[in-house]
């Protein structure tokens, strides 16, 4: 069976993406030569460098709790008007640094986020994230994560044994085309039961979506086309109450 080809990093104006939900569908529809699956889309949730800082659990709560509902049911609707033609996946994508504080109370307002991708995780928060990831309601992995650069410290077994032991994601990401400098870390992966999803972080620029079928390819090449990770579409129950 030839697994789903799925772009699971995708921003809209809900957070600093260009493109509307629909317009990514179609354009992912429209993409020459490439047949996609599904695509997620994963809007900034939380903390990020442009919002305002927030100091306490109470105002955190305030703000995301119905800002992450509202994206949800966003997502949801249109998952539901694009059923049968291409599936969409409500992913999410945190600021490591800037919310950081917050994991505990951010996975207790998760409900209908498919899957969570981190951003500058450095190798102290790669640690943090491993011992607490199995508490989290659905999968989590590193969104465009330069293994070699942001882990100097680290030897890349000492890496790919964390996110395997804690079951985290690694996102093959276009920001890293040409590969220069990963392969040493793509080689790295399969040996070891981390999976993973392709990513193109698409913002204001369709032209990044091209990127595709060469992620694919590369996910081919380096053997870890079993290993790419389906989301479940998850059910939330305090929505539809
Ligand atoms: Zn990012
Ligand atoms: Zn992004």
């Amino acid at each position: 069976m030839t697994p789903a080809v799925l772009n699971l990093h995708n921003h809209t104006p809900f957070s600093d993406g260009a493109y509307t939900i629909d317009e990514l569908c179609e354009a992912h529809l429209d993409l020459a030569g490439c047949k996609v699956d599904g695509i997620g889309i994963s809007d900034h949730l939380f903390c990020t460098p442009s919002s305002r800082e927030i100091t306490n659990d109470r105002e955190f709560e305030r703000i995301f709790v119905p800002e992450t509902r509202s994206y949800v049911a966003e997502v949801r609707a249109a998952r539901q008007r694009w059923a049968g033609k291409l599936q969409v996946f409500c992913g999410a994508e945190i600021n490591y640094p800037k919310n950081r504080g917050m994991l505990d109370r951010i996975r207790t307002m998760l409900d209908g986020v498919d899957y969570v991708i981190f951003e500058y995780v450095d190798w102290a928060g790669l640690t943090h994230l491993a011992n607490q990831s199995r508490r989290w309601p659905c999968p989590i992995g590193l969104a465009h994560t330069a293994v070699h650069s942001q882990y100097p410290n680290t030897s890349l077994d000492q890496v790919v044994r964390t996110l395997a032991n804690a079951r985290i994601f690694y996102e093959v990401s276009s920001k890293f085309l040409p590969l220069d400098g990963h392969e040493a870390w793509l080689r790295t992966l399969p040996g070891h039961r981390v999976a993973v999803t392709v990513g193109t972080d698409t913002h204001d620029d369709l032209r990044v979506l091209r990127d595709i079928p060469t992620l694919y390819d590369t996910v081919r090449r380096f053997g870890l086309e079993s290993k790419l990770l389906t989301p479940a579409a998850r059910m939330e129950p305090a929505m539809s109450a």
